[in-house]
């Protein structure tokens, strides 16, 4: 939450953000009840609906910021019409990209301005730290964020810092594990759902 906050003061009173309906309760919150009393205002649409997120673009939008999956419905959204239509209007495309990591998906390839992480869930991994990331490659806005931080106090200690370090060692593994046991768990659901017929066998 301390990276999302750092980012929402990048925008200004009167600004207007599009953000995913089906999103992190906090990232609601900290919208809805704190940057709205700044006059930052956002509308909540389904991004998994293309024409839904070109629809709700006004003259005052900023910037684009979607959860994909989100969390917690699992919506997918499609990042590369939302890149092109970001760059037709001159808006930032910010990817919360918690729920993936980068080892399953990168969203600057997809032609996002800014990836946001919680770190405190796979990055982390062991429930021993909280923390987060904003990511970008542009430059200039890469020294904006971290005037940002910088100026209002969002930073990590060390001891996290050190914690982080060693979690991202075991990133890859980890959510390659995460995946094959995901896919054990979904093989079997639906195989009760089908009460036992039509074998169902691990795709290779
Ligand atoms: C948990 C979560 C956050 C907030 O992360 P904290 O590290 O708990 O502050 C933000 N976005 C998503 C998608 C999350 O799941």
């Amino acid at each position: 939450m301390a990276a999302l906050t750092t980012l929402f003061l990048h925008f200004s009173s009167g600004d207007h953000l599009v953000v995913s309906e089906d999103l992190y309760g906090g990232t609601y919150r900290v919208l809805d009840q704190i940057f709205a009393k700044f006059g930052l205002t956002c509308s909540f649409v389904k991004t998994s609906d293309n024409q839904a997120v070109a629809q709700a673009l006004t003259p005052a939008t900023k910037a684009l910021l979607v959860e994909t999956p989100g969390n917690p419905l699992l919506g997918i959204t499609d990042l590369r019409f939302l890149a092109e239509l970001c760059q037709d209007h001159h808006l930032l495309l910010i990817v919360d990209n918690t729920f993936l990591t980068p080892i399953l998906q990168q969203p600057l390839k997809w032609g996002a301005d800014i990836v946001v992480h919680s770190a405190t869930k796979y990055l982390g991994g062991h429930s021993d730290l909280c923390a987060g990331a904003l990511i970008t490659r542009d430059e200039t806005l890469g020294e904006r964020l971290y005037f940002l931080q910088n100026s209002t106090g969002a930073i990590l200690s060390p001891q996290d810092c050190w914690l982080l370090i060693r979690s991202l060692k075991t990133l890859p593994l980890r959510m390659e594990r995460h995946s094959s046991t995901a896919l054990k768990i979904a093989l079997w659901l639906q195989n009760a759902a089908t009460g036992g017929a039509g074998l169902l066998s691990r795709p290779e």
